[in-house]
């Protein structure tokens, strides 16, 4: 190799980011090393866009407004924002609505909602904690029922995810309790099933996120083990907020 060919090595290798090809003094390696191209940049986690600094309930539920963003809307009777104190310290966050709150407008007021209040009640009260429903605030992922009860599209999530992260961060809550996979997927972007996360500290932003079964599920028969892991889940995050 000439002075020139080795000019033109070691530029070549420079604008790969390849600092040293040679220890200092020796002689330049008689084969080029193998250069591991660079990684392409990681794809971009997309993040819904910026919420007004000085967001409210209030002004999220007017941008929401009569919504039409997603196909979710052509079956729903009410939009199902939310319920609960805005400044709770834990905010349980559900799938979608089913028909009871398609109708009334309110989370979890159907069966599964009916063992929700009883859990967060009777938990809190076996524990020595003074917490009724209201004193939380409860949401979904998706605000319009998904027809059938249908677990919603990722696109569906998409969209509504933009103001279910504003409504978590309008209430800066001590920790979210994320119910069922739908809403752990949403709220801390893994992957892995219920079963997996459930019981576990996640973080959404910089909040703590206990995930756990959905109370529908715990409805079905011959669920006693998971009752009992979600009431063990919910302590923990009682314990957590509270204590
Ligand atoms: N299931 C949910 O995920 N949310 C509700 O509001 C009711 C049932």
């Amino acid at each position: 190799m000439d002075a020139e060919q080795l000019r033109h090595y070691l530029e070549f290798y420079q604008d790969l980011g390849v600092k040293t090809l040679y220890r200092r003094g020796a002689a330049p390696a008689a084969e080029a090393p193998a250069v591991t191209p660079p990684r392409p940049e990681p794809a971009l986690m997309q993040l819904p866009p910026l919420a007004p600094s000085d967001d409210t309930l209030l002004k999220i539920v007017e941008d929401i407004g009569d919504c039409r963003r997603c196909g979710l809307h052509e079956g729903r009777n009410k939009i199902v924002f939310g319920a609960g104190n805005e400044k709770a310290h834990l905010v349980f966050v559900g799938e979608g609505p089913g028909a009871d709150e398609d109708e009334q407008g309110i989370p979890f007021v159907g069966r599964a909602g009916q063992l929700l209040t009883q859990m967060i009640e009777n938990t809190a009260k076996k524990e020595g904690i003074p917490l009724k429903r209201d004193d939380v605030y409860i949401c979904n992922v998706v605000k319009c029922r998904p027809p059938g009860n249908r677990t919603p599209e990722p696109g569906e999530m998409e969209t509504c995810g933009e103001f279910l992260y504003r409504q978590l961060s309008a209430i800066q809550p001590k920790a979210i309790c994320a119910l069922g996979g739908t809403a752990a997927r949403a709220v801390t972007g893994h992957k892995e099933g219920v079963t997996k996360m459930r019981g576990k500290w996640f973080k959404w932003r910089e909040i703590p996120v206990m995930v756990t079964y959905h109370p529908s599920y715990l409805l079905r028969p011959y669920n006693e083990n998971a009752k009992r892991e979600a009431w063990e889940d919910l302590k923990k995050v009682l314990h957590f907020v509270y204590d």
